[in-house]
Parts: structure tokens; sequence; C-alpha cells
């Protein structure tokens, strides 16, 4: 039966070193979270946002635009943003009214303050394996991935799903460290060969969002299993892992919820406070 990798205890590990590093900070560091519009599956990401990063010492502060801002307008925001001092990192809330472009107005946020670290200039540091502000679900599965104690030099790690914020950044993560990655995606599937690069898995990473995609007897026994997914299917969450098959050969598995899900905020406060860190030297 495999061993649980749960995020709860793993993210109260590093918000003590976060809540370090805040100390040590010359002023309070800041976070701006910008909503526009009305929405309830933002407004309670931005509450417990705003609870983590009060529990931390950063203060969160929230900016909701009308439904109705352009995008123009919201672009004229993220700029007065990016010049003010007081401001180290900001969020931009999902979702976004129809008539904004996310990928087109996130690259109008600083870098410097791209705590969800997609900038392109953050990106390429992560290429590079530079990269200081790393996209906060890539980054908590690999705090999950490191805390099960598989050295990943030569593993064979199979990330299902080529997503901009999990599954390539991911990728990139798991070359530096030398595993040999492959990244199947909705082709892989319809070719017919999802199954077969699941069962060489010795990591296995799934960021689809389909409940039950993988078959808990695919799993190869031993595996380190990182179910990223999140479904709610007959009033419960489950992830894209069959969890009670899978249980039965992982040697490592998340549970959904309560695996990937409670690290990612720690991820993002983790970042807020890399760029308060470097604005402030
Ligand atoms: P996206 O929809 O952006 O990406 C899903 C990926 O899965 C795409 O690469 C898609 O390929 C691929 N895919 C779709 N169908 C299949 C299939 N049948 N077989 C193989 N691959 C397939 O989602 P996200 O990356 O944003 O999120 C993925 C999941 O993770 C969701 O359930 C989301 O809720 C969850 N999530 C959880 C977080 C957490 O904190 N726990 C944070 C972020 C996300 P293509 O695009 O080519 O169709």
């Amino acid at each position: 039966m495999a061993q649980l990798l749960e995020g709860k205890p793993l993210a109260e590990k590093i918000k003590e070193e976060i809540k370090k590093q805040v100390v040590s900070l010359k002023v309070k560091p800041v976070l701006a979270s910008i909503m526009v519009g009305e929405n309830a599956g933002a407004a309670s990401y931005v509450k417990s946002q705003a609870k983590a990063a009060e529990n931390l010492g950063i203060e969160y502060r929230l900016q909701t635009l009308p439904q109705d801002t352009t995008e123009n307008a919201l672009i004229d925001f993220i700029r007065k943003l990016n010049v003010d001092q007081s401001v180290n990192g900001m969020i931009i809330q999902m979702p976004l009214p129809a008539a904004i472009d996310y990928k087109k107005i996130s690259q109008f946020i600083s870098p410097e303050k791209d705590i969800e670290g997609m900038h392109p200039q953050n990106i390429g540091k992560l290429l590079f394996g530079k990269a200081k502000l790393i996209p906060c679900t890539a980054a908590a599965a690999m705090e999950l991935i490191n805390s099960s104690g598989i050295d990943l030099y030569g593993k064979e790690v199979v990330v299902v799903g080529h997503s901009e914020i999990v599954g390539k950044p991911l990728a990139l993560l798991l070359l530096d460290k030398f595993a040999t990655v492959t990244v199947s995606h909705i082709g892989t599937s319809k070719a017919g060969k999802l199954e077969e690069h699941v069962r060489r898995a010795e990591v296995l990473v799934v960021a689809v969002g389909k409940a039950g995609l993988i078959k808990g007897d695919w799993i190869k026994e031993g595996a380190v299993v990182i179910d990223v997914g999140i479904n709610r299917v007959a009033e419960k969450i489950v992830g894209d892992v069959e969890f009670e098959a899978a249980e039965k050969r992982a040697a490592f598995i998340t549970p959904v919820p309560g695996g990937v899900g409670p690290l990612t905020v720690t991820m993002l406060m983790r970042n807020l406070v890399e760029a308060a860190k470097a604005q402030q030297q």
C-alpha cells in the first residue's frame, strides 16, 4: 500500500522557512491580487490566498476592477502596479471576462513582479535552470516528488498534460534533475499510447482534468504518483488517477484533495518573498 504524499505538512514546513525570510526583509512584502468582476471560484481562491498571506506576514492587497474593464484598461492598471514600489508581486485571478486574453495581458506584468512565473523572461530562465520565480503548480509537484526521497537522476518520468502552467514547466524542472522525461498529452491518448507510457513511469505526474483517465492497474509497482487533477464527481473532488487501485501498486501517491492543492498557494507566497528579496537588494 502506497505511502500518502500529503501537501499540508510539507506546506507547513515550507511556510516556516518563508516566515523567517519575511522577518529578514526590510519592509513587509506586498502581494497585489487583481480580480476583474465578481466570480465565486475566484473569490474562494482570493480568500485562501489572503489567509495564507496574513499568516506569513505578507500584505495581501486585493484590487477589484469592474466586470466591464477593457483589456487596455487592465494593461494600464498592471503598468501602474509595475512602477508602484510598494508592490512586490502580482497575480491576476481567473477567470477573466471573455473579452480579456490572459496570455496577452500577463505579458505586461514586470518579470520581477511575475510571481506566477509565466512571463517569457521567467520561462526563459527556467529553460536555463536559473529561474527564481517558478510556476506554482509545477513547483508544488516538484516539492512533492522530492519529499518522497526519490533520486530523479536517470529515472523514467512521465508527465501527462502539456499545459503552460503545469506540464511544460515541470518537464523543464525534471530535466534539470537529469530525469528521462516523457511528456504525453491528448495526441498520445488519441494515438492509443497513453497506457504504454504510463506503465513505464517510475514517477508519474498527471495534470489533465479528467477523472479516471489513468487506470489504477497501469501504475508501475513502486512508482511515485503525483495527481494534479481536480475534478468534481458526484459532489466529491477526485483526481485524474483511479486512486484506490493505484495506491495498491504505487510506493507514494498524492491524495486528491490534500496533495498538490495545499502546496500551490504556498509556492505563490514563496515566489512573492523571492521577488521581494530581489527587489530589496
Ligand atoms: P489544461 O486544460 O490547460 O491542460 C490539460 C492538459 O491535458 C492539456 O495538455 C491537454 O492536451 C491534456 N489532455 C486533455 N485530454 C487528455 C487526454 N485524454 N489524455 C492525455 N492528455 C490530455 O489544464 P491545467 O494544466 O490548467 O490543469 C490540469 C488539471 O490540474 C486540472 O484538473 C486543474 O483543475 C488541475 N490544477 C490543479 C492545481 C492544484 O493546485 N492542485 C492547479 C492548477 C491546475 P491539449 O491541450 O492538447 O488538449
